[in-house]
């Protein structure tokens, strides 16, 4: 694939919870600062989900979770910087 068809797939990449590093925050930040309402929590004290049909890949769920449990590609996210 060229670089930049790579690089539109990433961005464009649904992010995913990782349910053994979530905390289960009763508020999630990650949840209050989606704009387009895709992470979802159907029962307060289990960790959210990212509903794909509603998320836009931008990925500002991923820097927002303190415990670092919003992933892309099932990696952590990279440091800042
Ligand atoms: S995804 Fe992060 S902010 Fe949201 S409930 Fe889990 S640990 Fe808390
Ligand atoms: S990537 Fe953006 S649209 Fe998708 S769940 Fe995270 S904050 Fe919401």
């Amino acid at each position: 694939m060229p670089l930049l068809e790579t690089t539109k797939a990433q961005a464009a990449a649904v992010p995913r919870v990782v349910d053994e590093r979530c905390r289960a925050c009763r508020k999630c930040l990650a949840r209050d600062l989606c704009r387009s309402k895709a992470i979802l929590q159907i029962d307060p004290g289990e960790p959210p989900f990212i509903d794909p049909g509603r998320c836009y890949g931008c990925h500002a769920c991923i820097p927002a979770c303190p415990s670092g449990a919003i992933v892309l590609n099932g990696r952590p996210p990279q440091p800042a910087g």
